[in-house]
């Protein structure tokens, strides 16, 4: 049995694994996420490969601090973050009770923005990695060095990040070097017509078990924020 996941975490899934096809969880990604003998020992590989909570915060806490709150708070807008916990059948399982994320890497992930009360100027989101536990909280999330340095086209100081949106208007903030926290932020678009929702694809581009300076089996939490033009949290 995993020696990540909590017994909470375990009930869960073994309640709820039924479902998932491995094969098209792997995808073309070329995971081996079952190799049989593995299969026997521990059935949640796939799941302590990628165990993400989602969370939803604005906080006034500076992203340059070093721990950030994780506070739900939906501020002044009602920001809201959302995800369709039906939305997929096979890339991922999303425990409503435990709101936490299993899923793999490099699957696209969307999640669904809105705000009730949409000012009229332009509003940013951030999306910060953080670990969940208290005695993490002070460090950064970095991608591991064997992911790190895998073929991919982007630019150097993306190849630090853990989280990416395939939002083209992404922009990847923080330096590794200044042993900086990690995020990235995306223009909120305006929903379609007939949606108040706007949805971002996101995916995750390392594994909790990858070793330091990765996660090295520690669990994180996605905090989202809602920024103005000039980048300040918005209250
Ligand atoms: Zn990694």
């Amino acid at each position: 049995m995993s020696d990540i996941l909590s017994p909470e975490d375990q009930h869960y899934l073994l309640n709820n694994l039924g479902p998932i096809n491995v094969d098209e969880v792997a995808g073309n990604f070329n995971y081996n996420l079952f190799p049989e003998e593995v299969e026997q020992e521990n059935d949640f590989l796939i799941i302590e490969d990628y165990k993400c909570e989602i969370d939803k915060t604005i906080t006034p806490a500076p992203v340059t601090e070093n721990v950030l709150t994780n506070e739900e708070y939906t501020g002044p807008y009602n920001f809201e973050v959302l995800i369709d916990p039906y939305g997929s059948k096979n890339a991922w399982v999303y425990s409503v009770p435990l709101n936490k994320v299993y899923m793999n890497m490099k699957i696209p992930f969307p999640v669904d923005f809105r705000v009730h009360d949409r000012p009229d100027f332009p509003l940013y989101i951030r999306t910060t990695p953080v670990y969940s536990a208290p005695q993490f909280a002070h460090e950064n999330v970095y991608r591991c060095i064997n992911h790190e340095f895998a073929p991919e086209d982007v630019q150097n100081h993306v190849r630090h990040h853990i989280i990416r949106c395939n939002n083209r208007l992404a922009e990847y903030e923080g330096e590794k070097s200044r042993n900086e926290r990690l995020s990235v932020v995306i223009p909120f678009a305006m929903p379609q017509t007939g949606t108040e929702n706007v949805r971002e694809m996101f995916e995750f581009v390392c594994k909790n078990s990858c070793p330091v300076p990765g996660m090295n089996r520690r669990s994180i939490e996605v905090i989202f924020t809602l920024e103005d033009m000039s980048l300040n949290f918005l209250l």
